[in-house]
């Protein structure tokens, strides 16, 4: 009796296996492709040590969750149309402006002249030579959380000039908090550099895995250790005006070294959390 139904269900699993055994490369591309924007990519299948082509650079993917992974920066000026090409698959990507505004600032001269200070030059350095060649796995869980409870004061992406005629842009977002304040991890992490700049204040860089890292300038005091573990809301310090500045939390995020729209993390794609 039922002879026939126990054949059909043979002939399926075998079906299912064999499938199984050849399964093709797939892309995923999630996020807003957006100028200064993470790019989140993955590749699944029977892969050696895939590589992402991505605005003339190389990047190398990390294995994660059953797929290769890793967060491209979408460059502050990236052209509209670019292409982004992950072992052997090419996918055209559309990318939308955005205009991150400008801001005029007059600072004191001796203020401004820190900024090519050759030490503020070695600090910012230190900072990309610490990041330069850490590669971990996925370590965050979860969307991101704000490093500090208080209003965003100056908005990431600004382009900035300076009394008129010197030329920068703000590589993170300010959040206004008060002298003492807490910082808090805003994802799992590992603390890969901790220092005392003339520009950036007391510093901190967090590691969160896949070439993904946060920094934290002008604190008051630190709470952690350089090397040490994070977990998400741990306190790292607390907000202060070291380097020269009124109390505020600098706070940049960075993937393979180039700053992004920290409050991307806030709202990860599905697969990302
Ligand atoms: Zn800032």
């Amino acid at each position: 009796m039922h002879r026939r139904q126990f054949l059909g269900g043979l002939a399926a699993t075998a079906l299912v296996t064999v499938a199984g055994a050849q399964e093709a490369p797939r892309l995923s591309v999630q996020g807003a492709a957006v100028q200064g924007y993470p790019l989140f990519v993955s590749v699944s299948g029977s892969l050696e040590k895939p590589e992402a082509e991505w605005q003339g650079k190389t990047y190398r993917l990390i294995e994660g969750g059953g797929r290769w992974r890793a967060v491209l920066p979408i460059d502050i000026d990236c052209p509209t149309k670019a292409t982004l090409k992950v072992a052997g698959l090419e996918r055209s990507v559309p990318v939308k402006r955005r205009n991150y505004g400008m801001q005029y600032l007059s600072i004191h001269p001796s203020t401004l002249a820190s900024y090519d200070d050759p030490q503020n030059k070695a600090d910012d350095v230190a900072i990309l030579a610490a990041i330069r060649g850490v590669d971990d796995v996925q370590l965050w869980k979860g969307n991101w959380l704000l490093p500090c409870e208080a209003p965003e004061s100056t908005g990431f992406g600004q382009k900035r000039l300076y009394n008129g005629w010197k030329k920068g842009w703000h590589k993170g977002l300010d959040l206004a908090g008060w002298e003492g304040q807490a910082i808090t991890a805003p994802a799992a992490g590992r603390v890969i550099h901790r220092a005392r700049g003339i520009v950036n204040g007391n510093t901190l860089v967090l590691s969160h895995g896949l070439g993904v890292f946060s920094s934290y300038f002008h604190m008051s005091d630190f709470a952690v250790a350089s090397g040490e573990t994070i977990e998400q809301g741990q306190q790292i310090g607390s907000v202060g005006g070291t380097g020269g500045f009124a109390p505020h939390l600098h706070w940049e995020t960075r993937c393979y070294g180039a700053p992004v729209f920290p409050k991307a993390f806030l709202q990860l794609p599905a697969d990302w959390h």
